[in-house]
């Protein structure tokens, strides 16, 4: 299939790409490189290129013929679209209802957007089944709420299937160790614990230590980027005319914030320092996804089950890149 990848150089949209071409798929990636990495993918598959150029995809999607568009870009801070909307509703939803209307345009029939828990925001039930309210709590999620909606729209109306893959915690490596997480500010849980433990920062904080769960950390479900690539790569089959799809992706097990700094202090054999602080605004105590929708219509499962084998492939990648792909 001919595919167009927002996103692409991007954590998962690499991941993904990297099995797109394995598969035999002729992949078009576009990244504006603001947060992507042009080393995280191969060099004759990027245009570099803003969204905020809709011409610029207009042309892309006509002459490299797109079949199917994956739409990764975005951004993705929760704290920074709280304090800086503006920013998040524009990139995020101006210029995603303009590439989406590009595709109905030019005739793009499928499309496979990157959603996310928090649309459910503080799930009244835990584990998150896909028919949970979503109710999101921040600018971030409302945003990608109001992208899924605009989808299910688009495919009542005209020739035109999406499917909204609503991501838990994205978390790991390539196997290989070839490409990893390298966010730039960092925020998420396991790289940091990785930096903390190679002495790269003076400590992990943990945000809030009295949350109702049996340790009193939050729990989250973390979920190998590999077994989210694939998830993609099982959509574009499924989705044609009139197709409506949304699936939570996760393993449908949580860990705690100490179960991670105790999983990442025993696969890299380093002491982990840890401060505990406040908790961190509009975190929920708890979520965990219901997977079993996904596992039955497309027959997704996820290769790694537990948290120790993701643990060990960002290990991995954090150990051989200490610097991200800056090194
Ligand atoms: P990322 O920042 O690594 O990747 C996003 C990519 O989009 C970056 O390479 C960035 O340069 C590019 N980009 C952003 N705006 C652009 C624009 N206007 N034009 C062109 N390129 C642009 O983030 P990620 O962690 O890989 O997340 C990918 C997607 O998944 C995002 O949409 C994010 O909201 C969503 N998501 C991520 C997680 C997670 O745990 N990482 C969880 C749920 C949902
Ligand atoms: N967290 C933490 N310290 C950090 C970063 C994250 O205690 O430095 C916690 C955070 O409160 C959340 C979990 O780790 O409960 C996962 O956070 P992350 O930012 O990785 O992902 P999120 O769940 O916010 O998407």
């Amino acid at each position: 299939m001919r595919i167009l990848v927002t996103g692409g150089a991007g954590y998962i949209g690499s991941h993904t790409v990297c099995q797109l071409i394995a598969r035999g798929h002729e992949v078009t990636v576009f990244d504006s490189l603001v947060y992507g990495h042009r080393q995280a993918v191969p060099a004759e598959r990027l245009v570099v290129g803003d969204l905020r150029d809709i011409d610029h995809v207009d042309n892309l999607l006509v002459v490299n013929r797109i079949e199917a568009v994956i739409h990764f870009a975005a951004f993705a801070y929760v704290g920074e679209s709280v304090t800086n909307p503006a920013k998040y509703y524009t990139n995020n939803l101006l210029y995603s209802l303009q590439l989406l209307d590009r595709c109905r345009r030019v005739g793009v029939q499928k499309f496979v957007f990157s959603s996310t828990c928090a649309t459910y925001g503080e799930p009244q039930k835990v584990p998150i089944t896909e028919d949970e309210k979503q109710l999101p709590v921040n600018p971030y999620g409302n945003t990608k709420l109001a992208l899924e909606r605009a989808l299910s729209d688009y495919a009542s109306a005209y020739p035109f299937g999406y499917c909204a893959l609503r991501y838990f915690n994205a978390a790991g490596a390539a196997e290989d160790g070839s490409i990893g997480e390298d966010h730039n500010p960092e925020t998420h849980l396991i790289p940091i614990v990785f930096q903390a433990a190679m002495g790269k920062r003076a400590h992990v904080e943990i945000f809030g230590t009295d949350y109702p769960t049996p340790d009193g950390t939050c729990i989250r479900d973390y979920i190998h980027v590999d077994d989210l690539a694939l998830a993609h790569i099982l959509a574009l089959d499924k989705i044609a005319p009139g197709t409506k799809l949304a699936y939570n992706v996760g393993i449908g097990r949580g860990y705690s914030v100490r179960e991670v700094i105790r999983g990442a202090e025993e696969v890299s054999g380093l002491k982990v320092p840890v401060k505990e602080g406040p908790r961190r605004a509009g975190d929920p105590p708890s979520l965990v996804a219901n997977a079993e929708k996904i596992h039955r219509e497309l027959g997704w499962k996820p290769k790694y089950a537990d948290l120790r084998a993701i643990l060990e492939t960002a290990w991995r990648w954090h150990k051989s890149h200490p610097n991200g792909f800056g090194e």
